[in-house]
Order: structure tokens, then C-alpha cells, then sequence
């Protein structure tokens, strides 16, 4: 997933808004245990689980679970075996390397590894949607990556392995996990003022979420209809698409809230364009 030469994902074609570039099953799907605070997953814990999730996929699933990028740090891995071919004596520790530098978490707290998925490069401004979808027959999560903008032939698809309403630093730091530095134009051009929006929005984002499960008496609803609207616009604006579902749901909300049934039948449009795009249907 680092943006190594010869990797990535490349449009051979003119794409449109809107169209489906891929769906992928997990090839693998581990169930880690509760968070430890602050300290993310216990690496130790899920490297058994990792273990055996690969111990029961196919030669060919094995292969394509070897070919997917695997991010080393400092020694890492620097006593296990030589590398052989035999792809059923593989260290764990290799394992969990290619999971932790490929996977997604899944909505509900699992973690996948989509090897496909795993070629698109990072970008902070990504020009697809990348989300997942239950599929109850299979009782898994789907990924599934739409073009969240026109894409020309010859560009890169790329998407965001991070939150996006963060400043440089945080963004950089949180990538820093996939073994690289973003060097993208955002982060090249980035600016004080810049970032400072971006976390402004964030403190936005957060607050209107929590006004929305408790609404508090003394906030202005006219007000927070106003930050509301401003929050959805920035991030269409931007094309931040990963918050898109979430801003223009809260617009709604809060346009509703504020009387105001005529913006809030925008944001309600612009939402329900916002969940097609995911694939899903309206949830209220
Ligand atoms: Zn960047």
C-alpha cells in the first residue's frame, strides 16, 4: 500500500461519477480482541488469529495473501526463516506484517484484507469512495470503491487510509504506520490556515454529533442549522468523500431542527445522492 513504482491502481479509461470500479470480498477476515486504550490492537493476540485464517485458505488465496505489500520496521522479521517458496511454512510474523500494512477495519470492529483494494495507493484527496457493504448471504463485508468524481484515463485511483479532517502533521503521522511520508500535493501545499480549518471542522463534526444524540437548550438551533451546513459544503467542497453520508445527514438534521424545512430538503437530496453513492439506501 505504499506508493512503491510499478503499484497502484491506474484509470484506462475515461471513469464517470458514480461508477463501480471494484467489489471484493475479504479474503480474509480476523475478529481481533477488545482494544487496549491508547495502544490500538494487541499485535500479539491477533497474530495467532492470523495464523489461522491463512492456514485455511486455498494455495492459490495463500498466494494472493503473499502478494499483497507487507511494511517492515527497523529489524522486523530479521530472524525468522529465509524466505522459501513454500507458501504453507510462512512465518506468522510475516502474516501479521502484510495484514497490519494492507487491512480494513470493517464496521463492525473486524479487520479485513482485501488484496485488490490493497493496490490503490493513499492520497489526501482521494478520487474514489471507499466503503464497505454487509452482504448477508455470505455474512461478510463487501468493499467496494466508487469513483467519488469524474477520473480521466491515465490517472491514479487513489483513496485515504486515514481521517481526513486532521492537519499535516496528524495526517502524516497516522500514514507513517503504512512505512511512508505522504508527499502528495495536499500535504505539499498545505498551509497553517489550511490545517487549521480542517481541524476546526473536525471540532465542528464532533460537537454537532453529540448536540444531535443530546441536544442541549441553550444552542442557537438557527446557529447550529448555520455550522451544520457550513461543515456538508466544506467537505463537498473538498471532496472530502468519506465524511460526505455523515455531513449531509447532519445538515438535514439540523436544518430541521431550525424550522427551516427548505435547506433541510436540500441536505435531505444531497444525502440520499450521497448514500446511492455508497450503494445503500436512506436510513431515516
Ligand atoms: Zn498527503
Amino acid at each position: 500500500m505504499t506508493p512503491d513504482k510499478g503499484r497502484g491502481l491506474f484509470a484506462v479509461v475515461n471513469i464517470s461519477r458514480g461508477t463501480r470500479l471494484l467489489v471484493e470480498d475479504p479474503l480474509v477476515t480476523i475478529t481481533p480482541p477488545p482494544l487496549v486504550p491508547s495502544m490500538g490492537f494487541s499485535l500479539a493476540v491477533i497474530e495467532p488469529l492470523v495464523a489461522e485464517a491463512y492456514a485455511q485458505l486455498t494455495r492459490t488465496q495463500k498466494e494472493q495473501y503473499l502478494s499483497c505489500h507487507e511494511v517492515r520496521f527497523g529489524d522486523e522479521g530479521k530472524d525468522e526463516e529465509s524466505q522459501t517458496d513454500d507458501v504453507a511454512s510462512v512465518p506468522s510474523g510475516r502474516l501479521l506484517r502484510i495484514l497490519r500494512s494492507n487491512a480494513y477495519n470493517t464496521r463492525d470492529g473486524r479487520v479485513g484484507l482485501y488484496p485488490l483494494v490493497a493496490l490503490i495507493n493513499h492520497d489526501c484527496r482521494p478520487n474514489v469512495l471507499n466503503t464497505d457493504l454487509w452482504v448477508p448471504e455470505t455474512l461478510t463485508w463487501q468493499r467496494i470503491i466508487v469513483a467519488a468524481r469524474d477520473i480521466a484515463a491515465g490517472e491514479e485511483i487513489v483513496t485515504t487510509y486515514v481521517p481526513l479532517l486532521a492537519d499535516t502533521a496528524t495526517r502524516r503521522s497516522r500514514l507513517s504506520q503504512y512505512g511512508f511520508t505522504c508527499m502528495c500535493k495536499t500535504c505539499a501545499a498545505s498551509s497553517s490556515h489550511e490545517d487549521g480549518t480542517r481541524v476546526r471542522m473536525r471540532q465542528i463534526l464532533d460537537a454537532l454529533e453529540e448536540l444531535e444524540e443530546q441536544p442541549a437548550p441553550n444552542q442557537s438551533p438557527e446557529i447550529l442549522a448555520g455550522h451544520a451546513a457550513d461543515l456538508a459544503a466544506y467537505i463537498a467542497g473538498n471532496g472530502f468523500v468519506d465524511y460526505a453520508v455523515g455531513t449531509s445527514r447532519l445538515a438535514a438534521v439540523f436544518a430541521g431542527r431550525a424550522g427551516d424545512t427548505e435547506t433541510a430538503s436540500y441536505w435531505t437530496a444531497v444525502h440520499r445522492a450521497n448514500l446511492a453513492l455508497a450503494g445503500e439506501d436512506i436510513a431515516w
